[in-house]
């Protein structure tokens, strides 16, 4: 499933199989995972360079050969030599390259991947509860850690990434509230059912204060919300790839030591601990399958939020 041009839909193409070069793994996907950002790519908001593009970049498959199960992430591949690569911050690589955006991605039956930048998936997980952990499961972890260890924990948007923090945090000790969009009682209502002490609105007050936010949802006025939950000394962490126009904010809202940061992509090394810490927390995927050809139905759906949890496309 390719996009032609920015805002072209997702069509089906037949094409001869990929072949992999040097270091490279030709893996069959058996799933792969729905993200905004593929939204977000499709609507142009992240650009991609070189047309036509496959998306999908929360890839589980099989490699051919050898029949071993590798994840693949968002990160595809890094320079590895410029000053953030040799500070183990190969996120901000400027040269980086990314899994369905420079690279071909996971909305196909085959793929190709640089081998150094594949994962070794949790044993015993079926292959569509996997492929949400390689990018909701990487980036939340990512994000949950630039949070330390506050105890009052807001996800403002509950989707994909926040159904799994919201497990590694209350398996933590942590005490969760979860923010919704109005009405959206299904995300609410599972947000409960994975240990979350409150789940409400962006306009509801969570009851106290939060210790640190971490926000999902693709929207800037959760911005000054979120920060007006948190208590002196808190964190609001920004963890999606593009966000709507954050409005003005006063300064009281940040006064007190209060901190604002986003996350960007990951690091190898992200996806080795979150890999690790998922089975050993229990990490359960709610995950709502879709067949590959369906892949634009998929991504409306997660536009549209008519799905809990997570969602992937099989082949
Ligand atoms: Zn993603
Ligand atoms: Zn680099």
């Amino acid at each position: 499933m390719a996009v032609d041009h920015r805002g072209a839909p997702l069509r089906r193409v037949e094409r001869p199989a990929p072949v992999a070069g040097p270091g490279e793994l030709l893996v069959r996907v058996e799933a792969c995972g729905i993200c905004r950002t593929d939204l977000h790519l499709l609507d142009g908001e992240v650009a991609i360079d070189r047309y036509p593009r496959v998306l999908g970049h929360q890839v589980v498959g099989l490699v051919e050969g050898d029949g071993r199960r590798v994840g693949i992430p968002w990160l595809g591949w890094t320079c590895g030599a410029c000053e953030h690569c040799r500070a183990g911050r190969e996120n901000l690589c400027p040269r980086a390259r990314f899994t369905g955006r420079d690279i071909d991605g996971g909305f196909a039956e085959m793929t190709v991947a640089d081998e150094r930048f594949c994962f070794d998936v949790p044993a015993g997980l079926p292959a569509e509860q996997a492929a949400p952990l390689l990018c909701a499961g990487l980036i939340g972890h990512r994000c949950l850690r630039f949070c330390g260890d506050a105890q009052r924990l807001g996800l403002y948007g509950f989707g994909a990434a926040a159904h799994l923090v919201c497990q590694v945090a209350v398996w933590e000790g942590r005490s969760v509230a979860a923010v919704t969009r109005a009405g959206d009682t299904a995300a609410q209502d599972l947000a409960g059912t994975l240990g979350a002490a409150w789940a409400g609105t962006a306009d509801e007050v969570p009851p106290g204060s939060l210790d640190a936010a971490i926000i999902f949802a693709p929207v800037g006025e959760l911005v000054p919300a979120a920060l007006r939950a948190v208590a002196p000394g808190g964190v609001v962490v920004l963890g999606g790839i593009h966000m709507s126009e954050i409005p003005p904010l006063p300064y009281e809202l940040l006064w007190g030591e209060r901190t604002l940061r986003s996350v960007a992509n990951l690091t190898r090394q992200d996806a080795r601990e979150f890999l690790a810490l998922a089975p050993r927390a229990g990490i359960r995927t709610h995950v709502t399958t879709y067949p590959l050809e369906l892949a634009a139905v998929a991504l409306e759906d997660l536009r549209a939020g008519r799905f809990a949890g997570a969602a992937v496309v099989v082949p």
